[in-house]
């Protein structure tokens, strides 16, 4: 099915419509930019990446397993039911050479 894998979801920008939990965001004037949360996303998610000095989760990548949610020592991880789609230039880091999931 569509999005049913990530290369899907970077290919069509869309979340997986079988994931019933919200994705998640980081407030960012609350993170320190330490890539703690970042190291523990499943690579099947790959969802957090360094986006000039911001962290950032990728709604459609992240399926809200919350792996990433005690690892933050700050506590400034969210569930966003309210999710918008990521912004476009989010998408020029997701199965590019620069990806750490690949
Ligand atoms: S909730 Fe899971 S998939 Fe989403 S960013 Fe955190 S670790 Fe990654
Ligand atoms: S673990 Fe928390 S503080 Fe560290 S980069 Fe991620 S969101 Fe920011």
């Amino acid at each position: 099915m569509a999005a049913g894998t990530r290369d899907e979801r970077i290919e069509s920008h869309e979340r997986n419509p079988k994931w019933k939990n919200h994705p998640l965001r980081i407030e960012m004037s609350e993170c320190i930019n330490c890539d703690a949360c970042l190291r523990h996303c499943p690579e099947q998610f790959g969802a957090i990446f360094n986006h000039g000095i911001d962290v950032i989760i990728v709604p459609e990548l992240c399926s809200g397993c919350d792996k990433c949610l005690p690892v933050c020592p700050v506590d400034c991880i969210y569930p966003d039911p309210d999710w918008k789609p990521a912004a476009e230039d989010w998408w020029k880091h997701p199965g590019n050479p620069d990806d750490p999931y690949h």
